[in-house]
């Protein structure tokens, strides 16, 4: 069973950082670190889950200010879409230079394109490549949840105006790509509160 729980490691930005595990495997991924966290970080020991896999749901520093700390803690890999890869090296591209101090990540050692999955215990875990807030952004389903990041939120959706948006891509993104999982998925955003995508397709009013 998957089980999650949400962080929210920066005030300023509220961000949501996702740890999900499987609860029988207790092989565990973070998704999104906003920043360093010892209580996280006991959670994770205390839980005694086995972290594996660091994903950013894209390259913007209020999503990758955690990746370092958390990297280090657990010697575990951190995977971006490769369109966002260098904005975790470069303060100014990943924006932190303009939000409170900057943030530069460890490198990427999996790169991510239109499509990956792989097993968390015996669940499923797929990703897709849902441009258009940032060009490498993804959302990542875990039947039945999606982690959709800033590319779509609660009756609302992602900034096209900043650096690599796309409005027109974005909107295809979801209608593609979101829009065609089950309509009970529980959607899990990068900010904001929880909805589904049965919800999101009958009241969103950007979509
Ligand atoms: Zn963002
Ligand atoms: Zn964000």
């Amino acid at each position: 069973m998957i089980k999650y729980k949400i962080y929210n490691l920066i005030e300023m930005f509220e961000t949501n950082t996702y740890l999900v595990w499987d609860t029988e495997s207790l092989d565990a991924i973070l998704i999104d670190p906003a920043a360093p966290s010892e209580n996280l970080k006991s959670d994770i020991i205390n839980l005694n889950l086995n972290l594996i896999h660091i994903f950013n749901t894209h390259g913007h520093g209020d999503h990758i200010g955690g990746n370092e700390y958390f990297h280090q803690a657990f010697n575990c890999p951190i995977g971006i879409h490769n369109f966002d890869a260098e904005m975790l090296l470069n303060s100014t591209m990943n924006l932190s230079d303009f939000m409170y101090s900057p943030i530069i990540s460890p490198a990427a050692s999996l790169l991510l394109k239109d499509f990956y999955d792989f097993s968390l215990g015996e669940n499923k875990v797929e990703m897709f490549h849902t441009p258009g807030h940032t060009k490498g952004g993804i959302v990542i389903y875990i039947k039945p949840y999606l982690f959709s990041g800033d590319t779509i939120f609660n009756l609302s959706v992602g900034r096209t105006d900043l650096p690599g948006g796309n409005s027109k891509e974005l909107i295809e993104s979801i209608r593609k790509k979101v829009f065609s999982l089950p309509d009970d998925t529980i959607i899990l955003p990068g900010h904001g509160p929880a909805s589904t995508i049965a919800k999101e397709k009958k009241e969103n009013p950007f979509v």
